[in-house]
């Protein structure tokens, strides 16, 4: 049960947001653990932080129209949503999928507010994208987009984007089908109309102020942060069976990182369904699926005869035993049948590498069987974390080494794993990671709200 101001708060939140349910979702999701720190704080509650905490500073919403290659003109709907800049510039990745709409990017902006926080980082937090498929091109069923079609798009957004952003106002970065290509497309755009050369965009190529181990932060840090949780159990990765969902950016790097922990990764998954591999997946084909994926742009699908491929199928009811989950994918890919026969058949560990990917069901099981799980927030929050890091360099016209970027990333995860599990622990809540990173990545952002009036 919550507390009153919690629950009137929640009630005034569905009422005015009923059509978002991915938005209610985290909303409810973070709000239901804070009742401790709000009864321990009524400062909070007298300067109405929850109420201010689930609007957005700014929503954008904007046209985005391009040619294709056919030479007929297309329209999709962009959007920034800048939800909340009290601890530093907003900061957020870009998403570009049909499924984009409000109610995702404000449970992913929201999420990003706390996610940001718990970095120990000064970011704000924000979302956005468009509409737009760079895998279905809106003339011929089957093929994807053109990498000239992709830049024009990207163009139109970001001609309508710069005069919202800037390397101390928002940053954006990547997201879902927004990579390397498209943010070289993006920053090319506004360098071309800002005249200046700045670190406005994060995930960018190497040659331009891109930071080494980028690409890899999300994935890495997913895995960091499950070494940490085992290792309050005195457990290591070494020899641990593990599922991972997607073979995006944020699953093929935590795969590569797990196998070189000595873990043995089965299942990779995409849209086409899940490649199990009994034996584990070596580095070459993890490489093979990363080529397949971001050179190729192709389906899982084509490498079937390296394992049993299950057409449709996303990984959870796989494996007869599993030790570990990443689900690395997207929201609410993980329901509560997964969960149960994941605690079934042996899990006792998962490490959210996608932003909510876990069903509120899904959570409750895992949590009652004592499984070791981290919110997304909490655990992906390693790629941000980065771009934070390529904002520090770009701001220093320095680069750092591959080695000392992942040592920071590493310190970085640690001392998120140790803030809520501290967290979570005060307020007698030990071992449970999802209270304990909810109220540390709200704590600072609510005193910073609180010593900057009412803003
Ligand atoms: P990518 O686009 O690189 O990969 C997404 C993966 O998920 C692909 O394998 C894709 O398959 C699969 N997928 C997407 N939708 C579906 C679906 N409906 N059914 C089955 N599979 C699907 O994205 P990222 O790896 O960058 O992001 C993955 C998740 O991690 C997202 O939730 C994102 O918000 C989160 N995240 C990402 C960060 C980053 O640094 N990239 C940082 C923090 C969080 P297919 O190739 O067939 O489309």
């Amino acid at each position: 049960m919550s507390s009153k101001y919690v629950n009137e708060v929640l009630a005034d939140v569905r009422a005015k947001n009923a059509d978002q349910s991915e938005f209610l979702q985290a909303v409810e999701e973070v709000l239901m653990t804070l009742d401790p720190v709000l009864k321990a704080n009524p400062q909070y509650e007298e300067a109405a932080i929850l109420e201010r905490l689930v609007v957005p500073e700014r929503i954008l919403i904007f046209r985005v129209p391009w040619i294709d290659d056919k030479g007929k003109v297309r329209v999709n709907k962009g959007y920034r949503v800048q939800f909340n800049s009290a601890i530093g510039p907003y900061k957020g990745g870009l998403r570009f999928d049909p499924t984009v709409n409000l109610s995702i990017l404000k449970f992913l902006g929201f999420e990003q507010v706390f996610k940001n926080s718990l970095t120990t980082l000064p970011m704000g937090g924000a979302k956005g994208g468009a509409n737009f498929n760079p895998k279905q091109s809106p003339h011929t069923p089957g093929k994807r987009c053109s990498d000239s079609e992709v830049m024009r798009f990207c163009q139109s957004f970001m001609t309508e984007l710069f005069h919202h952003i800037g390397p101390n106002t928002d940053v954006p970065a990547g997201d879902m089908n927004v990579g390397g290509r498209e943010i070289g497309y993006l920053f090319g755009q506004y360098k071309r109309i800002a005249n200046e050369w700045t670190g406005v965009l994060t995930g960018k190529g190497l040659a331009f102020g891109g930071s080494l181990i980028r690409p890899e932060a999300t994935g890495y840090g997913d895995v960091y942060f499950a070494e940490n949780m085992l290792a309050t159990r005195k457990d290591t990765l070494e020899g641990k069976v593990c599922a991972i969902s997607g073979s995006g950016n944020v699953a093929s790097f935590a795969a590569q990182k797990l196998v070189r922990l000595g873990a043995k990764v089965v299942t990779l998954s995409d849209r086409s369904g899940t490649l199990y591999v009994k034996d584990g997946y070596t580095e070459k084909l993890i490489e093979a699926v990363m080529n397949l994926k971001t050179v190729k742009r192709g389906e899982l699908s084509e490498l079937a005869k390296a394992g049993k491929f299950f057409k449709g199928a996303n990984p959870w009811q796989i494996a007869d035993k599993l030790d570990c989950a990443f689900p690395c994918s997207r929201q609410n890919e993980l329901d509560g049948k997964d969960a149960a026969y994941l605690v079934k058949h042996g899990v006792i560990l998962v490490g959210e590498g996608a932003n909510m990917p876990s069903t509120p069901d899904a959570i409750e099981t895992f949590l009652k069987a004592k499984v070791l799980f981290s919110p997304g927030k909490a655990s992906n929050a390693g790629g941000v974390a980065t771009s934070g890091l390529e904002m520090s360099q770009n701001s220093e016209r320095m680069t750092w080494s591959s080695e000392q970027v992942d040592a920071k990333l590493k310190g970085i995860m640690k001392a998120i794993h140790d803030n809520a599990y501290e967290a979570a622990a005060k307020y007698g809540k030990k071992g449970n990671y999802v209270v304990g990173a909810n109220i540390a990545g709200f704590v600072k952002v609510a005193d910073a709200m609180v010593a900057q009036g009412i803003v």
